[in-house]
């Protein structure tokens, strides 16, 4: 990288935010570019009934380090959920969700008091111990894999809702080896409830962490001291003598910035688009992948209309797409989160949010916002006896929110990376997982290519 210009990172989700933080601590001069008027991407808060909650992502994984370390990097501290018993509403109850390794059950008498499945789907899982390993070469897809060992209504009702929670994305056509590696590596040895004890699963606390106030404060904080502007959409990027440069601005009066190298941390289809001139392998590779789009609805009902829910000591609960419902979830927010009943009780409401949408299915963002609402309404009355009119709601549409991890998903990876010129690197959440801190290790590699290339 030449000295005199700056390292200019496209796009301030977390990805972005911090890349540009681990730059800016190595000693590089670094200029952020961010389409949106403001920072953090899917991170992101909105008032409702008075109280600034996440409308995007709400939590990160407590078991990988990278999230909770660049919170508290930041000065933020973290918080565990109070409550962690989701369950699946199936069958035509709410019903516990069995211990699981995403939604692979690894306990058989739980499965079977759970009522999630039926005799016959019981029956088949109680043969997995008998199977021989299942190779796998190259890739598979989790659904396919699943049902090899567990038959497919353990893939329809329970690892189909866990995946649309995570990716919004069918079991049966995401990458096994992208999306559940670990499952990979055991069913490639044996029986996965004969090796059930040994599997850390979504039971052993603390599993995830939020930050008290939203986690979309983790990008206002990382954001701090950054040379960052928004409403700066990148629109094209080329080489030049010295490095590289970049539209921003309208067509009529577009603005070129000069790199010296480029982070682009942005979602697969505009990073494409950007990388066309100066890596098109790369840029076709990206074209690729597709993504899943959702919306996410936050209600605040009054407390005392919603003494019933809080009587269920649940955290929420997932739906699987066979179950022919309008969410995909709903998570109670005000009995997960400490810090959400906290703010919600000083305005006397709960809060509580619902989702929907997955990939392929643009009902959810063809809707109006009065749909959207009516259907959550009328779902969690369905589901959990629950009647009452909100005191506030917003509806958050996610529009290409979640990329999805088909089979064959790392293989295209390393090909992108493969086909970078120097100087240029990449990072978020197409890449090498969705979650926080996933988003943020890939950021961390793309700055070390950056650094090696120097
Ligand atoms: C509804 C929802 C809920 C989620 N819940 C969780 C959760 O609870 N826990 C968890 O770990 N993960 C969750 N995720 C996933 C996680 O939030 C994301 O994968 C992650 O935040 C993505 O970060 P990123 O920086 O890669 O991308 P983004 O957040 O998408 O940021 C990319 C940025 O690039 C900008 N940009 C795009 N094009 C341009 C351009 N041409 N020029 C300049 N800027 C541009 C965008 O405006 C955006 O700000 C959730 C995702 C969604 C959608």
């Amino acid at each position: 990288m030449q000295q005199r210009l700056p390292v200019v990172v496209v796009g301030a989700g977390v990805a972005g935010l911090a890349a540009a933080r681990q730059l800016v601590d190595a000693g590089h001069e670094v200029v952020v570019l961010e389409a949106a008027s403001q920072p953090g991407g899917k991170l992101r808060r909105e008032p409702v009934a008075g109280v600034p909650v996440d409308v995007g992502a709400e939590a990160m994984l407590n078991r990988r380090p990278e999230g909770v370390a660049l919170a508290e990097a930041v000065g933020l501290p973290v918080e565990h959920p109070t409550v962690a018993s989701s369950r699946i509403w199936t069958r035509g109850g709410l019903r516990p969700l069995p211990r699981s390794l995403m939604g692979v059950p690894l306990d058989l008498d739980a499965l079977a008091a759970s009522g999630v499945l039926s005799e016959a789907g019981l029956a088949r899982v109680r043969t997995e111990p008998s199977l021989p390993p299942t190779p796998v070469q190259g890739d598979i897809s989790v659904g396919d894999l699943v049902a090899a060992r567990f038959g497919d209504e353990v893939v329809d009702r329970l690892v189909e809702p866990l995946l649309g929670g995570v990716y919004a994305g069918h079991a049966r056509r995401l990458s096994a080896r992208a999306s559940v590696p670990q499952l990979v590596a055991l069913a490639e040895r044996g029986s996965l409830l004969e090796q059930a004890a040994a599997i850390p699963t979504t039971y052993d606390l603390p599993v995830f962490a939020g930050i008290p106030g939203g986690m979309g404060r983790l990008p206002e904080a990382l954001a701090a001291g950054l040379d960052l502007r928004t409403d700066a959409t990148v629109r094209e990027l080329v080489r030049t003598p010295d490095g590289f440069a970049l539209t921003i601005g309208p067509t009529i009066a577009p603005e070129r910035v000069q790199a010296s190298a480029v982070l682009l941390a942005t979602p697969a289809a505009p990073t494409a688009r950007l990388l066309g001139e100066v890596a098109p392998v790369a840029a076709a590779e990206l074209a690729g992948i597709e993504y899943a789009s959702m919306a996410v609805v936050t209600f605040a009902f009054r407390a005392e209309d919603a003494a019933g829910l809080e009587a269920s000591g649940s955290s929420g609960f997932l739906v699987p797409p066979v179950d022919g419902r309008r969410i995909k979830a709903s998570t109670f927010s005000f009995a997960k989160w400490g810090w959400v009943r906290a703010a919600g009780a000083e305005q006397g409401v709960v809060h509580l949010r619902t989702s929907l949408g997955r990939h392929g299915e643009e009902t959810a963002l063809q809707a109006t916002d009065d749909e959207l609402v009516a259907w959550s309404l009328s779902d969690l009355e369905e589901a959990t006896g629950f009647r009452a009119a909100p005191v506030d709601v917003h509806v958050q549409r996610w529009g290409g929110g979640l990329p999805q991890y088909a089979v064959g998903h790392l293989d295209r990876v390393a090909r992108v990376r493969a086909a970078l010129p120097a100087g240029v690197a990449v990072a978020g959440a197409a890449y090498d997982g969705v979650g926080i801190p996933a988003v943020i290790a890939s950021a961390r590699l793309a700055v070390q290519r950056l650094l090696a290339d120097r």
